[in-house]
């Protein structure tokens, strides 16, 4: 799956897909019945950043990575979890109760207890579905922007192959190395804007030449001011010094 975070609004449309797919009803063996409260084996989290009036909200939606080399399987022993052929993760309903110790072991949260059934529970990708002919989970069938793409990354054809080809894709927690099969484009970072004003008149500034220096990594990026004297750099990393310069023909040169 690749997930566009920069197309996603936080509808939740996804999340209530889910939730319909999975609350009263048994796909054994690929999944029980989901709790009508409590479990989401798709969420979304809310971020902002920056500061008043220079304000972002982004929404990402969260599930199971579908691991390579899944922790959650290597809590068990008994092979209450297993891989697919085509790489989706399964939590054995049949083999998998009372194995709460399991939600412990994911890394991403991604596990889900069920009380009334003693059960570790948590995404399939809709595996039923897709055995049944879908060729993709609910969750991407109702995203009404596009912004979750499901497919096969093996088949350089298929879209999610195509994305992955041509943008810049992250994971999350890279540093687990875990070889997910859930990839992001787009994941919010850090970034610095401002408005540019003329002194002497106090009118928006105009075609502002910026430059950002990055002194730690001898790194310039550059872009001008629009018509209301506003300039942008994101994809920048937190908590670091940069180093921004405006020029205009004719004024002092500003650095902050
Ligand atoms: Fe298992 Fe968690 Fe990886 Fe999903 S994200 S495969 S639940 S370790
Ligand atoms: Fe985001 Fe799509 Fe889910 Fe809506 S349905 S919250 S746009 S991923």
């Amino acid at each position: 799956m690749v997930v566009d975070v920069t197309r996603c609004n936080g509808c939740y449309n996804c999340v209530i897909a889910c939730k319909d797919e999975h609350w009263e009803n048994d796909w054994n063996p690929i999944a029980a019945a989901q709790p009508r409260h409590g479990a989401f084996w798709i969420s979304i989290e809310k971020k902002e950043r920056g500061q008043f009036p220079r304000v972002k909200v982004s929404y990402t939606p969260k599930l199971c990575m579908h691991c390579h080399a899944p922790p959650c399987a290597q809590s068990t022993s008994e092979g209450e979890v297993y891989t697919r052929p085509d790489g989706i993760v399964i939590i054995d309903p049949g083999k998998a109760v009372n194995r709460k110790e399991m939600l412990g072991a994911c890394p991403y949260e991604a596990i889900f207890w069920n009380e009334e059934k003693k059960l570790p529970q948590k995404c399939t990708f809709c595996a039923h579905l897709l055995d049944g002919g879908w060729k993709e989970p609910r969750c991407v069938q109702a995203c009404p922007t596009h912004a979750l793409v499901f497919g096969d990354s093996d088949d350089p054809h298929s879209e999610v192959s195509k994305i992955l080809a041509t943008k810049k894709s992250d994971v999350l927690h890279p540093e687990l190395n875990l070889k997910t099969s859930v990839f992001y484009v787009g994941l919010p970072k850090a970034f610095i804007a401002g408005t540019a004003i003329f002194g002497d008149t106090d009118e928006c500034a105009e075609a502002v030449r910026v430059t950002l220096e990055d002194p730690s990594a001898s790194k310039t990026l550059t872009t001008a001011t629009n018509n209301y004297g506003d300039f942008e750099f994101e994809n920048l990393m937190p908590r670091k010094k940069y180093l921004v310069k405006l020029e205009s023909d004719g004024y002092l040169t500003a650095s902050v």
